[in-house]
């Protein structure tokens, strides 16, 4: 089972709290906001769970997608 990290650009104000927390999951774009690193942030679970827990836009979603691997 991967993980993909989802971004609403439009729920998010762009204040870094997600790549402050968890630099290895997250950086920043020219404009100040959020990019993801991690194409399967499967491995780093438990950060991802604890950047969207702690973004107060609740901008960020995690989705628990099938490996497509077989
Ligand atoms: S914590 Fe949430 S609102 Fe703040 S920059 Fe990250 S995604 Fe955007």
């Amino acid at each position: 089972m991967s993980l993909r990290i989802e971004i609403d650009r439009g729920r998010c104000t762009g204040h870094g709290r997600c790549y402050m927390l968890e630099p290895e999951l997250f950086d920043v774009d020219d404009d100040g906001l959020p990019i993801v690193l991690a194409e399967d942030a499967g491995p780093f679970r438990d950060g991802a769970v604890h950047a969207a827990g702690n973004c107060p836009e609740r901008a960020i979603t995690l989705r628990d997608e099938a490996s497509a691997d077989r």
